[in-house]
């Protein structure tokens, strides 16, 4: 236990000797809790046969239990102060390769050709939290051979990307990852198992990627959902007539009469399904 990369004890002498400084704006909080970086693997039940795509191995610590469990980890880390320290502590790992670079800019359609057999791949990450929602558009609009995603993510990000409707949580992103995946949240974890320790509360969310997406346009279907959330307080027949789309309120109320779909609702009380169904029957957008 003491050599493993999460006893704090090692964490602290490893990060002394090469004089790491944790940077805030990278969103640098390293795991130092064996349980929960087992109870993040164990989630993403990875298999010997598991591509891996690590995002932020930080010193490598959930990079270990991921090498030690797939065939092959990939991990993405932008800071290059940590290269050095993730040649020691990975090293005798010969199924991890560590790509230096922002994960944003990073080509992952080509990584995962050329590094990862064409997939498909499993993300698993304690994201950096600056950045949780591009990263997580990125990976999932993309059209990637992605199978999972299960990060730790700040716990609201968390029950905001697993609300349905009907609650205060439901919006925009939860519509967004409800349509190209089956989210769950699997652990709420406590700011203790951090190093340094951050101000929030954070979550560990899988994301079960969809085989086959929704028969939509998936651009008017965005828009729509983007026009209904942007008044929250608004009813659904406002918030499409006044968004600019240029379609006649009267068609509008026709539509979602057709559909069944009461006019005075709100965008919080629309299911995904009702959505898919309105971006169906309206007309061409303007924008
Ligand atoms: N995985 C490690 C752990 O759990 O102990 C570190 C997690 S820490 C929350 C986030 C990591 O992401 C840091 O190592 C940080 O340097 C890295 N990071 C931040 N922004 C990044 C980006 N745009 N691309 C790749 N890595 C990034």
């Amino acid at each position: 236990e003491d050599k493993r990369l999460y006893s704090p004890k090692y964490v602290k002498e490893i990060l002394e000797r090469y004089g790491f400084k944790f940077s805030k704006s990278l969103g640098q909080n390293f795991l130092i809790d064996g349980n929960i970086v087992r109870k993040i693997v164990d989630e993403g039940d990875i298999t010997s046969e598991d591509y891996i795509i690590e995002i932020g191995p930080g010193m490598g610590t959930l990079t270990e239990e991921l090498a030690l469990r797939a065939k092959k980890v990939v991990a993405i880390e932008i800071d290059d102060t940590l290269l050095p320290i993730l040649d020691e502590t990975l090293g005798k790992y010969d199924n991890v390769e560590i790509i230096h670079g922002d994960v944003l800019k990073i080509d992952i359609e080509k990584l995962i050709e050329e590094k990862l057999s064409g997939g498909p791949v499993k993300v698993v990450a304690n994201l950096p939290y600056y950045v949780t929602t591009p990263i997580i558009a990125k990976l999932i609009e993309d059209n990637l051979n992605l199978q999972s995603i299960i990060v730790m993510v700040q716990k609201e990000v968390a029950e905001r990307m697993e609300a349905g409707p009907g609650g205060k949580e439901y919006g925009s992103l939860s519509v967004f990852v409800n349509f190209y995946s089956k989210p769950e949240i699997v652990v709420k974890v406590p700011k203790t198992v951090f190093m340094p320790q951050p101000k929030i509360d954070s979550a560990v969310i899988k994301l079960e990627i969809k085989k086959e997406l929704p028969d939509v346009d998936k651009d008017k279907f965005f828009k729509i959902v983007k026009a209904a959330f942007s008044k929250r307080r608004k009813t659904i027949l406002n918030s499409l007539s006044t968004y600019g789309f240029n379609i006649e309120k009267e068609t509008i109320k026709e539509a979602l009469e057709k559909l069944n779909i009461n006019v005075n609702t709100r965008a919080e009380n629309l299911s995904v399904e009702d959505f898919i169904k309105i971006s169906k029957t309206l007309p061409p957008l303007d924008i």
